[in-house]
């Protein structure tokens, strides 16, 4: 079961809660208070007599107002015994159904938002790493030969990543970013797994070895659990691809999993330090085939960010 679905779950679950726990107390009054049964026959009678009275002209001013007497004296004496009759829900808006009048209540996306927080994997760290304030100054602004200045592809990347944000759906396409360490991507790939779960979309953040763990972990003993979230999550991150211990079984579970993201569209975001050449040379044709075709290339260059901050003591 997704995040959400779990979600939906727990919110009908609350909500029974809420409305039974009412029903106990209200059975508690009247057990202990019988005149409400009067009560409530009069007031039921009353009702009746009003319904027939409004097809008489004359005689509906009279009836409303012994409905209303009979009403307020009813009310007066659950005030007077403090009684407490009705649902306490935690959302008063939605009732603990997680549905408003405008769709989705805003208790339930901000459950959501941070449920899928917790099961992304994601570093606390990283949830302060954003796309809006990208310190381009640390790429260097001079052009390479044939190709845009470091500075000048970053803000080309950025800008990509930007409109992915802003139009991810599940039609995207994965994006693969490509370069040697230290020029950004896991910060980019962190800073884009933060905006997704800001928009309320589940995520699957993974180091590559992390991964290869998990998927051999689920080989041997049942993790479908856990391993079902790599399948379903809309995002699935996998940092550092090329760096995980390799078998047969891995390989071939990896590619399964892209085969079956790719059929439900949803969308993965893989980094790595190899070029074309070392992905063909670490895996087979299966996986090179699926980056080729179904993943949008990002071409990281320029120097070491760390190395650089270092020199200029940043
Ligand atoms: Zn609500």
């Amino acid at each position: 079961m997704s995040n959400k679905e779990q979600l939906w779950a727990a919110f009908a679950a609350r909500h029974a809660e809420a409305v039974w726990q009412a029903a106990e107390r209200r059975e508690q009054v009247y057990r202990e208070n019988p005149i409400l049964l009067e009560m409530d026959r009069q007031i039921t009678e009353a009702g009746s007599r009003y319904c027939v009275a409004m097809t008489k002209s004359g005689e509906a001013e009279s009836a409303k107002a012994e409905l209303e007497a009979l009403q307020k004296k009813r009310a007066d004496f659950l005030a007077s015994i403090h009684a407490d009759l009705e649902p306490h829900y935690r959302c008063e808006k939605c009732a603990d159904t997680g549905m408003g009048p405008e769709g989705m209540c805003a208790c339930f996306r901000r459950e959501l938002i941070a449920e899928n927080f917790r099961s992304s994997n994601l570093d606390q760290a990283a949830c302060a790493q954003s796309l809006e304030d990208y310190d381009f100054s640390l790429f260097d602004a001079a052009p390479r030969e044939g190709l845009l200045s470091p500075r000048d592809n970053m803000k080309k990347i950025h800008s990509l990543c930007r409109d992915y944000i802003a139009e991810f759906d599940r039609q995207s396409k994965s994006l693969l970013f490509v370069g040697a360490t230290g020029l950004g991507k896991t910060y980019l790939s962190t800073a884009m797994a933060k905006a997704l779960l800001d928009q309320g979309r589940s995520v699957i953040y993974l180091s590559a070895p992390e991964l290869a763990r998990r998927l051999e972990g689920a080989r041997f003993k049942d993790e479908e659990g856990r391993l079902s979230q790599l399948f379903e999550a809309d995002m699935l991150i996998v940092d550092d691809l090329g760096t995980e211990p390799r078998t047969a079984y891995t390989v071939g579970t990896l590619t399964d999993l892209m085969d079956q993201r790719i059929r439900l569209r949803r969308p993965m975001l893989f980094s790595t330090n190899l070029n074309l050449e070392g992905i063909q040379n670490a895996y087979d044709e299966r996986i090179v085939s699926r980056l080729v075709g179904h993943f949008i290339y990002c071409y990281f260059y320029g120097d070491d960010l760390r190395i650089k901050a270092f020199k200029e003591g940043r």
